[in-house]
C-alpha cells in the first residue's frame, strides 16, 4: 500500500497554511487552551463562519450545492492541519449537519432537496439535530413508534425521540417515522426533515453525569413539515437510514485517527510532566496505544481508497465505529491512572464538545480536560450503535455468520 501523498496535496497544504497564518491570532496555542468555556464557544462559533467564508467546509461536496468539489484526500490533508494548529474542523453540530444530514442529502435527495438544503447547512442557516432513538428504541431502532401522517401538502407528526444531542441548539431535526403501521417494522417508516421552531415540537434538556446537558428529549405534538421534506422513498426510509448509519461511524475513518494522536502525544507528554515516562507499565500502555492509534490511521487509509473510488462507507464502518470507541476508554483510563489523585479534583474546563477527544491545544496538565474526556468515554461504545451492535453487524454482514433471529 503506497500512503505517499500526490503533489496536489502538497499545495492544498500549502494554502490551508496560509489560511491559517492570515487567520488566527498572532501566538495561537489552540482552542483547548482558551480558559473560559464561554470564550472557547464564541471563539468555535466563529471560527465555523471563517472556514465557510474561506472555503474550508464542505471540501469533498459538489460546487453547485455550495462545496469544492475537491477529494477526501484534501478533506484529511485539512483536518491534519487544522489539528496541527489547535483548531477543530467544523461546527458544534456538524457532526450531524454536514457528516450525517448533509452526506444522506447529497446520495438521498431530491435535486430541490439538495439546492434548497445544502447550501443552508454549510452557512449554518440550518442547524441539524438526529432524532432516531427513541425510549422504547435504541438498538432495536427500527421498534420505533413516532408517526407521520399525511394530511393535504404536509406531514403531521407525533412521538418523542430521546438521546438528541444538540437539538437545544439545532433548528432543524431529522426524523425516523413510521407512516405505515401495518407494514413490517423496517418497511413502513420514512425520513421527514422538520422544522424545530413551531408551536408543535417541544425540546427539554437532559442533565448529564459530567454535568453537560447536550443530551435533550424531542417531543412531536401535531409537528408538520411539508410533504416534499421526505428523503428517500415514503416508506423506504429503513435504507435511508441506515446509509446515514454508516456515514455516522465511518466517514471520519481518515480523519479520526488524526485527532487521537493528538490526544497521545499530549497524554505522552503528560506522563513525561508527572515523571512517570520511564515507569515501566506505563510506557507499555502508552505504546500499545499508540499501535492501536497507527493500527486506526491504516484502517482509516483503507477506507479512504474506497471513498476516492465513489464508494459510501459500508458495514465496514462498523469495525472502525467499535475500535475507535474502545480505544478511548483504555486511552482514556491510562489518562486518569497517569493523573492519580489528580484526577478526582478537576481543574480547568472541560471539552467543548461532549464527544470524542479533548479539545485540539489543551494544556497538558488540565485535569478537567482529561477528567470530561474520560467520562465522556463511557458513552462512545453507546452512541453511534452499541458495541455488541457493531459485533453483530461485522458478524452478520462482513463475515456472512447466520443473522440474529429478527422480530416482527
Ligand atoms: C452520547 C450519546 C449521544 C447520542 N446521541 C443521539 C442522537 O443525537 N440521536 C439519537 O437518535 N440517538 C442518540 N443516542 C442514542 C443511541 O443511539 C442509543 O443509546 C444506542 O443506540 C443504544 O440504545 P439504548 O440506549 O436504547 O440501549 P438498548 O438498546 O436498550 O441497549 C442496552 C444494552 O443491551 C445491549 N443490546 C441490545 N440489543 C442487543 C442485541 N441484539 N445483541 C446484543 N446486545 C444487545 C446493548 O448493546 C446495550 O449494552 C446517543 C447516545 C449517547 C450515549
Amino acid at each position: 500500500m503506497d500512503i505517499s501523498y500526490p503533489p496536489e496535496a502538497k499545495s492544498f497544504r500549502a494554502h490551508v497554511r496560509r489560511v491559517l497564518a492570515e487567520e488566527l491570532p498572532p501566538n495561537w496555542t489552540g482552542i483547548g487552551s482558551i480558559p473560559g468555556r464561554r470564550e472557547a464557544l464564541d471563539f468555535w462559533e466563529s471560527w465555523r463562519a471563517t472556514l465557510h467564508r474561506r472555503g474550508l467546509l464542505g471540501l469533498t461536496w459538489p460546487k453547485e450545492y455550495g462545496g469544492q468539489g475537491l477529494s477526501q484526500l484534501h478533506q484529511v490533508v485539512l483536518v491534519e492541519e487544522l489539528m496541527r494548529a489547535g483548531v477543530p474542523s467544523g461546527g458544534l453540530n456538524d457532526m450531524v449537519s454536514i457528516k450525517m444530514i448533509g452526506n444522506i442529502l447529497l446520495l438521498w435527495g431530491t435535486e430541490e432537496q439538495k439546492r434548497h438544503f445544502v447550501p443552508r447547512i454549510l452557512s449554518n442557516e440550518h442547524i441539524w439535530c438526529q432524532g432516531f432513538s427513541e425510549p422504547e428504541a435504541g438498538s432495536d431502532l427500527a421498534s420505533l413508534r413516532t408517526r407521520a401522517r399525511l394530511d393535504g401538502d404536509e406531514w403531521v407528526i407525533d412521538g418523542q425521540k430521546i438521546w438528541t444531542t444538540m437539538a437545544h441548539r439545532a433548528n432543524w431535526i431529522f426524523v425516523l417515522a413510521r407512516t405505515d403501521p401495518d407494514a413490517p417494522k423496517h418497511r413502513g417508516i420514512s425520513f421527514p426533515l422538520v422544522p424545530i421552531d413551531q408551536p408543535g415540537v417541544e425540546v427539554r434538556q437532559i442533565k448529564m453525569m459530567n454535568g453537560d446537558d447536550d443530551f435533550c428529549e424531542v417531543f412531536f405534538d401535531g409537528a408538520r413539515t411539508p410533504a416534499d421534506h421526505v428523503v428517500g422513498p415514503v416508506n423506504g426510509g429503513w435504507k435511508v437510514a441506515k446509509s446515514l448509519l454508516g456515514f455516522e461511524r465511518g466517514e471520519e475513518a481518515a480523519t479520526l485517527p488524526i485527532a487521537f494522536r493528538a490526544e497521545l502525544d499530549r497524554l505522552i507528554a503528560l506522563a513525561r510532566e508527572r515523571g512517570l515516562a520511564d515507569d515501566p507499565v506505563i510506557r507499555q500502555r502508552l505504546a500499545a496505544c499508540y499501535c492501536r492509534v497507527e493500527s486506526m490511521r491504516h484502517l482509516g487509509y483503507r477506507v479512504l481508497t474506497g471513498y476516492l473510488k465513489g464508494e459510501p462507507p459500508g458495514p465496514e464502518s462498523s469495525v472502525l465505529k467499535l475500535y475507535w470507541s474502545e480505544y478511548h476508554q483504555d486511552v482514556t483510563t491510562l489518562a486518569m491512572d497517569i493523573l492519580g489523585d489528580a484526577g478526582l479534583v478537576p481543574r480547568g474546563r472541560g471539552p467543548l464538545r461532549s464527544m470524542r477527544t479533548d479539545d485540539p491545544g489543551a494544556p497538558i496538565d488540565s485535569t478537567g480536560s482529561w477528567t470530561t474526556t474520560y467520562l465522556n468515554a463511557r458513552a462512545g461504545t453507546i452512541y453511534a450503535g452499541a458495541s455488541e451492535i457493531q459485533r453483530n453487524i461485522i458478524a452478520e454482514t462482513v463475515l456472512g455468520l447466520p443473522r440474529e433471529p429478527v422480530t416482527g
